[in-house]
């Protein structure tokens, strides 16, 4: 317990952490510290709170439910609050739970539905006559952010439900995930291309949903759960959850089919202890089982206090972690030449999973944490996927040999002295020749997202570096001639070679946006890759361009534009791109370009509601080919509304702010090139 003295200071470094960690977790989709060690400090504050109530602040971390919403979004207000659970975290808890909820509504005995929790964010979709009208985000509880374009993207989420009892409005809640299996591709995809990788499945499930451009968010393969009812209008509101989902599930909505219904608190238990063995296997991450009282009109009786309803709580699972001794330290360098250093480990089983290696995060957090060589230590896998080492154990014992250990002050693939930069913590090989980097370069370059060369995985572009056989990225389309050296590499059979070169020659044709993404300039990921194809439309005219003229293009901030126009203007580089041109390669966009004189270039338009004629996506893309902007939300700045049937808040914000609002006739006019009048 804190001393009485000690408390206020405490709470107030308290409040200040946890304010920090939440615009981390949910603005930024980056945290700084585990679900665990946030956990601990909640937990803390409410704990000094509740024994020292003249602490108490209405604005403490401990009465608000996440963070208000982002100003690049459209803000949407629920109109029932978006709540956050209590957390209980053994038997003893859910049992406690479970009375005082018996006891608020005088009742002996109450069903209760246990559900996963599953490890996403929360968000709220509203069917308008069974049509997807709006999704937003939980945000502060009271305000979230319109995700409508981003959910549209999710394949899942039914545009239109089915079934003859759909209410005429009825506004549905569930979690939007991403799955594991796809999540350690696309941080590896991130870093190639620079990027700063995701914490987990759940920030990653956040940081898609929250893209400014949808098409964007299409390309992750988001999924999402459905788990309960916002408001419903003209309709009948079913008596129990377990009927709400059922309805959900008729109305082809995805529910989690792991649910089940418990009559006493023994089946809770039970519930819980199958859902912690079944976690390992499951394709998606959760952090515990959520237990809901199953009828409705209890619900309404218990009601909520502050942010947490007390007709449900969650049982979140202990971060699972293992003791283990760390037999070395290693360093990785990455493609822009980072040194990661991680632990290769004694085997142990965490949850299921067999640990050998952890993260060690970067050189500070080994001397502030004075992991060793020969060190037992504690790891953890907690939702994040990634395992990583948190501690040294509290009874590890260090032999006469053991010694600090001392990060490399020289790159371990090419020797070559570090550079380190003490804002990001971040120690570095600048060496352009460096082995290592150009065999994650390589990697990224066939990778799938880039040039996608089938027949060359990881492992084949680790051979061709290290061999020599691929010194220069160019090299690859010259492989033909040294089929012989191929056939030298292990495992390198006639039929394997065939696919390769197949795979090299097919890769020519890629669009200029993969070829930029795939060169790996820092900074240039796929998005950015299709914004300055798109700007430019020939490589030629890029390598020509000042960094005026790369700030011109939409999404390119002053870093990347630095980092592009320095890129193209290295001799080096300028040899590869004559390379990869005499190699057959596509250097120029050859969809047609937008005409000059279009009256739509340059202008903003948002498109909303349902076309008849068009998708959405399809309207934007014709908006883009004439040479306008498709922008998600409506601003001072939109040129033009275009408002299908169906239309709601963007028509009511247009209105509000005088821009013009075109049906689906005249923007067609329009794309033909007739300005509206
Ligand atoms: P919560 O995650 O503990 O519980 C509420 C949420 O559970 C709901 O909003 C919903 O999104 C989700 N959920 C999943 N399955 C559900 C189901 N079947 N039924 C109902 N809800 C379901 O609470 P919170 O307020 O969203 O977030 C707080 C938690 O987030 C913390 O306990 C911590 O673990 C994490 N967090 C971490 C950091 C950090 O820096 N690491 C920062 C902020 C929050």
């Amino acid at each position: 317990m804190t001393r009485p003295d000690r408390a206020p200071e405490r709470a107030r470094q308290l409040r200040d952490s946890l304010n920090r960690a939440n615009y981390l977790y949910y603005i930024e989709s980056a945290p700084e510290i585990s679900d665990a060690e946030y956990d601990a400090l909640m937990r803390e504050l409410r704990e000094i709170e509740s024994q020292n109530p003249e602490l108490f602040t209405p604005d403490s971390p401990t009465q608000r439910v996440g963070a208000p919403p982002s100003s690049e979004f459209a803000e949407v207000t629920h109109p029932v609050p978006m709540l956050s659970l209590s957390n209980v975290f053994d038997e003893d808890g859910v049992r406690a739970w479970h009375r005082r909820a018996l006891e608020f509504v005088e009742a002996d005995t109450a069903s209760v539905v246990c559900e996963l929790k599953i490890d996403g964010l929360a968000i709220a979709v509203t069917y308008r006559g069974g049509v997807l009208a709006q999704a937003a985000t939980r945000g502060d509880g009271v305000r979230g952010e319109d995700v409508t374009r981003n959910v549209r993207t999710i394949r899942s989420v039914p545009l239109r439900l089915s079934g003859d009892d759909v209410p005429e409005l009825v506004e549905l809640r569930g979690e939007v995930y991403f799955p594991t299996s796809a999540f350690e591709a696309f941080n590896r995809e991130r870093e190639a291309a620079g990027l700063p990788q995701y914490a987990n499945p759940r920030n990653s499930a956040s940081g898609s949903l929250r893209q400014l451009d949808s098409s964007e968010t299409a390309r992750r393969p988001l999924d999402m759960f459905f788990y309960s009812f916002g408001h419903i209008v003209g309709g009948r509101e079913p008596p129990t959850q377990w009927d709400a989902l059922q309805a959900m599930r008729r109305w082809g909505l995805k529910v989690n089919p792991w649910t089940r219904r418990a009559r006493t608190i023994e089946e809770v238990m039970e519930a819980i202890g199958a859902a912690a063995q079944e976690r390992a296997g499951l394709d998606y991450g959760i952090d515990g089982v959520v237990v809901k009282i199953d009828r409705l009109d209890l619900q309404r009786t218990l009601g909520s206090v502050g942010r947490e309803p007390r007709w449900a709580t969650a049982y979140k699972f202990p971060a699972e972690q293992a003791r283990t001794r760390i037999i070395r330290i290693k360093v990785n360098v990455g493609r822009t030449g980072n040194l990661t250093p991680w632990a290769e480990l004694e085997p142990v089983n965490v949850g299921g999973v067999t640990v050998r290696r952890a993260t060690l995060h970067n050189k500070d957090e080994i001397s502030r944490k004075g992991f060793r060589e020969g060190d037992k230590v504690v790891i953890q896998r907690a939702g994040d996927v990634i395992p990583q080492v948190v501690k040294v154990a509290d009874d590890n014992v260090r032999g006469a040999a053991s010694a600090p250990y001392e990060f490399p002050s020289r790159c371990p693939a090419c020797d070559q002295p570090v550079l380190e930069t003490e804002e990001d913590a971040a120690v570095r090989c600048v060496n352009a020749e460096c082995p290592a980097q150009f065999e994650r370069l390589l990697e990224h370059f066939a990778s799938r997202g880039a040039m996608d060369i089938e027949g060359m995985g990881e492992r084949l572009a680790q051979d061709l570096a290290r061999s020599s056989i691929v010194k220069r990225l160019s090299d690859i389309y010259s492989l033909t001639e040294k089929r012989e050296q191929l056939a030298g590499l292990e495992g390198m059979g006639e039929k394997k070679i065939a696919n390769l070169m197949a795979g090299v020659e097919k890769s020519k044709a890629q669009p200029i946006s993969r070829l930029l993404f795939a060169l790996g300039i820092n900074g240039v990921g796929s998005e950015a890759g299709e914004w300055l194809a798109r700007h430019f439309r020939t490589i030629h005219k890029l390598q020509a361009a000042k960094v005026d003229d790369l700030l011109q293009v939409d999404g390119i901030g002053p870093v990347t534009a630095q980092t592009v126009y320095k890129w193209m203007r290295l001799p080096g580089n300028v040899t590869l791109i004559d390379e990869l041109e005499a190699a057959g390669l596509t250097l120029e966009d050859d969809s047609p370009e937008p005409p000059s004189d279009h009256p739509m270039r340059g202008l903003s338009l948002v498109v909303t509601g349902t076309l008849e004629t068009m998708s959405r996506t399809d309207a934007e893309s014709r908006i883009k080919s004439a040479g306008g902007k498709a922008s998600g939300s409506v601003s001072k700045k939109t040129a033009y509304l275009v408002a299908g049937a169906n239309a709601g808040s963007k028509l009511q914000k247009a209105q509000e702010l005088g821009v013009p609002v075109l049906d689906e006739e005249a923007f067609v006019r329009f794309l033909l090139g007739a300005t509206p009048t």
